[in-house]
């Protein structure tokens, strides 16, 4: 399949990224996107972390994570360099860390599973953790430092994609996929949570809810991902004072931020790091990732004129830049690189 002209329906993160990367090769792109805010990358923290993300029985979604991490400096570098908008690409790595012995026993199950991935992830004593992040609390019994594990800000990697493409991005909601194929037209399905409407392809909401809060610069000086309790949570630090505390994982399919969810993630929050209570809370957001059966994106042709990748579910900012050159490549000349094997959208039959 290679196209002169690419229609992507879709402008969250995903759609952008690949519309940005067809243009760099002089295609033809128009992306048609329902608009505003409504996708997953509003919410999402941005947290880049091949090794925070890995899971048990996952090889090969770790590997596309593990490459796309790899893409992460230039693809920054580069959106950077085209708009002038900073996408907030900071490389001081993630912290992860436990409140509790039972909270460290189960951590350290993740932490040597993954190690023995390849994936750098380095414990550390209490001491070393504090020293590296003062704001944590003193009853912490562990931690471990994962270099690799970075962080962007999703809404300026929508805001510098949006300006890069300029008027290629259309609000248009787009209902059906009418005649896509023929005449060198290829029409790229990139609309998260909205891709199973469209193609019958089992993509499905799983609800989300995060809180932004706003305090000092400087309270935090990683990304620290924690169990407190028993509860898991994230904070992701920004240079100007906000920090993102995320977040809540259920198949649902409303948007409603619950009272008790919200205390939930306070608690574990505060838990780590008591000074967060200081904060202004800022915002409270759900949205919806964008989840598969297998939890791993579909990526690659599916009928004549038509490739989709969608399914990104808790990892799509971190798997932009590979999504976005590998399927640029496959429309553009046809190639599909063998990276994209094990994501093909068939494979659920
Ligand atoms: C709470 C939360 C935290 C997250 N944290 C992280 C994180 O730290 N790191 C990370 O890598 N990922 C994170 N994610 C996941 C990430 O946000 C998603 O994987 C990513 O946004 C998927 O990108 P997408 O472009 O496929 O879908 P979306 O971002 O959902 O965008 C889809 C776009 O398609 C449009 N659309 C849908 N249907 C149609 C249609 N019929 N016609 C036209 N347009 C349509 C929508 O309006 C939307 O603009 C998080 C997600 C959530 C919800």
């Amino acid at each position: 399949m290679t196209a002169a002209e690419i229609v992507v329906v879709g402008g969250g993160v995903i759609g952008l990224s690949i519309a940005w990367r067809c243009a760099q090769r002089g295609l033809a792109v128009t992306v048609h996107d329902s608009g505003g805010d409504d996708g997953a990358w509003y919410a999402a923290a941005g947290m880049l972390a091949p090794a925070g993300e890995a899971g048990f029985g996952q090889e090969a979604l770790t590997g596309l994570l593990v490459e796309s991490a790899a893409r992460w400096p230039e693809f920054a570098a580069e959106l950077g360099r085209t708009t002038g908008i900073d996408v907030g690409y900071d490389t001081t790595g993630t912290l992860s860390v436990a409140l509790t012995a039972d909270d460290l026993a189960e951590a350290r199950r993740l932490w040597e599973w993954r190690r023995a991935q390849g994936l750098g992830v380095d414990t550390l004593l209490p001491s070393a953790v504090r020293e590296r992040e003062p704001a944590l609390s003193p009853r912490l019994r562990g931690g471990a430092y994962a270099p690799d594990d970075c962080q962007a800000d999703p809404r300026r990697v929508v805001a510098a994609l949006r300006a890069a493409l300029g008027p290629a991005v259309v609000r248009n909601r787009v209902e059906a996929l009418d005649g896509p194929g023929g005449d060198g037209r290829v029409v790229v399905v990139a609309a998260g949570s909205g891709t199973a409407a469209l193609t019958g392809l089992p993509v499905r909401p799983v609800k989300g809810l995060v809180l932004r809060l706003r305090g000092a610069p400087g309270l935090l000086r990683h990304v620290v991902s924690g169990w407190a309790d028993g509860r898991h949570v994230y904070l992701v630090p920004r240079a100007d004072g906000e920090v993102v505390v995320g977040a809540t994982q259920e198949e649902r399919v409303d948007a409603t931020v619950t009272a008790g969810q919200v205390l939930d993630l306070l608690r574990a929050a505060t838990d780590l790091v008591p000074d967060l209570g200081e904060c202004e809370l800022v915002e409270a957001l759900v949205r919806h990732r964008p989840a598969t059966p297998d939890n791993a994106p579909l990526l690659g042709a599916y009928g004549p004129g038509v490739v989709v990748a969608a399914g990104h579910h808790r990892n799509g900012v971190l798997l932009a830049p590979v999504t976005a050159d590998l399927i640029a490549e496959l429309v553009a000349t046809g190639k599909s690189a063998a990276l994209l094997d094990a994501f093909a959208p068939g494979r659920f039959g």
